[in-house]
């Protein structure tokens, strides 16, 4: 999975350039806005470089897991048990033909709905085993939602597999838990990029859902100085940034609908 999504990769970088979701709306204690932060594909370096820099900052990230090692479970479990949220990201990362090299039976022209349903079930009775929890949020992989050419988002919303699903839902459209945008960076990225994106939702009152991959090593990664800065930002912020997991901040938007 080293090259998961060449295409995916201009997508990300294009995504730069277009403004994050900014739906004003209140946030809990009075902050002014909400960030939260997302790790895909079960990656060492988010082991070892992006949960050690979220402990340090005394925040709390969502983990998609997929390709999940048995060696790294319990490294895993010690993450949710200190409060870092396991998400659903399916266990063998289905992509189109093309995204990157994989087996050819992992292509999702090779899937139907309900076999990828059926893979998503089973990796949150995984998740379940490693964490305890029942419920767990989903993100697709490679932020895409065909499985033998047909759409299965709808079908997995009717499943109740998953309440709330990460994707790229259109730009400024009001946060549908089941289709919230996430936002993600080119490896050439600064700190002050990843800042800058914060600071357009602490503007606009809005939420903001980031996306990464390795951290300072694996693949289309971020460097671990540019996390740093960012937490660090976030750290001296947090009295008007709220940062929460996924499911937590979803919980919220749902509980406290926009005015
Ligand atoms: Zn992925």
């Amino acid at each position: 999975m080293a090259k998961i999504g060449i295409a995916l990769t201009v997508l990300l970088v294009s995504i730069l350039s277009v403004p994050v979701i900014a739906q004003p709306r209140s946030w809990p204690d009075g902050k002014q806005a909400a960030v939260v932060l997302t790790y895909d594909d079960a990656l060492t370096s988010q082991l070892d470089i992006a949960i050690p820099a979220l402990d340090a900052a005394g925040l709390k990230g969502t983990f998609f897991l997929s390709g999940l090692r048995a060696d790294q479970v319990g490294r895993w479990r010690a993450a949710a048990a200190e409060g870092h949220e396991l998400g659903n990201h399916t266990i063998f990362h289905p992509c189109a033909r093309g995204a990157f090299p994989m087996p050819d039976r992992n292509n999702t022209e090779n899937y139907t709905v309900a076999a990828m349903l059926g893979e998503i079930s089973a990796m949150n009775a995984t998740l379940t085993a490693i964490d305890g929890k029942l419920q767990h949020s989903f993100a697709m992989p490679c932020g895409q939602n065909l499985a033998g050419g047909v759409d299965y988002i709808e079908a997995l919303r009717q499943s109740g597999l998953a309440p709330y699903t990460r994707d790229l839902a259109p730009v400024g459209a009001r946060i549908d838990p089941t289709g919230v945008r996430s936002i993600w960076f080119a490896e050439s990225a600064t700190g002050s990029d990843l800042i800058a994106t914060v600071k357009v939702v602490e503007k606009t009152g809005g939420l903001l859902v980031l996306g990464f991959h390795g951290v300072g090593g694996d693949y289309l990664k971020v460097s671990a100085e540019a996390h740093a800065e960012l937490l660090a930002y976030l750290k001296a912020h947090k009295a008007t940034i709220w940062v929460a997991p996924f499911s937590t901040a979803m919980d919220y938007v749902t509980a406290h609908p926009a005015k």
